[in-house]
């Protein structure tokens, strides 16, 4: 079982949240009460879209995510969680069959009240065309991209379905996440109450770091293909 978080996707050029200069220094969060009440928190919302989506949307994804698809081609992988909305380990190569996405995905957005889906580009699209809050084009509704905003209810299933493998897992590897948000900072203590061993790739300490039995703090894309490089003559061999 592998759980990322923002720092995976550091050395593709996505900045984390709490690292020195991190997106939180720039941007107050928007709450979904907000986004829901006032219609200056909804341009907000589309006019920073503007700003920080092209970032996402022109990243690659690098060796740390490419080694966690590889890591589900060698059959190696029960369940890949991601707090990212950043899709690179989907663009890695990761199936959708193996992975949850805790915090939703930027790049789609959906009507509140339908539930359409569109992309975010068509949606930004209309922004620069001067609508600065655009309606769903089927209902008129308020749309949202379909990450998962603060004081928005995480989707129940995908978290449940994390906890059951997370429950059932072997080993439980953390690449990437400073493990102090809420369901971060939980399943992997799950895991351990479930007696899979923790394994830790991550820049700085957590709170975890006593109880894992590997700990790096080496970057993610130079640590995880060096795992798989030693794990795969092992793992082949096992299967011959
Ligand atoms: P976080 O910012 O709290 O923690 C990231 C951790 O990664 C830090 O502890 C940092 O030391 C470590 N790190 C940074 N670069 C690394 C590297 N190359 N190798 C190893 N470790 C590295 O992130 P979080 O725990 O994921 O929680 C923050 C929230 O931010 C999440 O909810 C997530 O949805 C959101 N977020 C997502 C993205 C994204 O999609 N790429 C980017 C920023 C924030
Ligand atoms: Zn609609």
């Amino acid at each position: 079982m592998v759980f990322t978080g923002a720092g995976v996707s550091t050395e593709s050029g996505i900045p984390d949240f709490r690292s020195p200069g991190g997106v939180w220094d720039r941007y107050k969060p928007i709450d979904f009460r907000e986004f829901v009440r006032d219609p200056e928190a909804r341009r907000e919302t589309w006019r920073r879209g503007l700003q920080t989506y092209p970032v996402l949307a022109g990243a690659q994804p690098n060796a740390a995510h490419q080694a966690i698809a590889k890591l589900e081609r060698l059959d190696k992988l029960a369940l890949l969680i991601t707090q990212n909305i950043d899709g690179l380990h989907t663009r890695a190569g990761s199936s959708s069959e193996r992975l949850v996405e805790l915090h939703g995905n930027a790049h789609g957005v959906r009507c509140l009240d339908c539930e359409a889906d569109y992309g975010r580009e068509e949606v930004h699209q209309r922004v620069l065309a001067g609508e600065a809050e655009p309606p769903c084009p089927a209902c008129g509704g308020w749309l949202k991209p379909t990450t998962v905003s603060f004081g928005e209810a995480m989707p129940v299933e995908a978290l449940q379905r994390a906890e059951r493998a997370t429950r059932e897992c072997d080993l439980f590897l953390v690449v990437g996440s400073s493990l102090v948000v809420y369901p971060a900072a939980a399943l992997p203590e799950l895991a351990l109450r479930h007696g899979a061993p923790l394994a830790i790739v991550n820049a700085s300490p957590t709170h975890l770091d006593q109880t894992a039995e590997f700990r790096s703090d080496q970057p993610a894309g130079q640590v995880l293909p060096e795992l798989i490089k030693q794990l795969q003559p092992r793992l082949l061999a096992r299967q011959r």
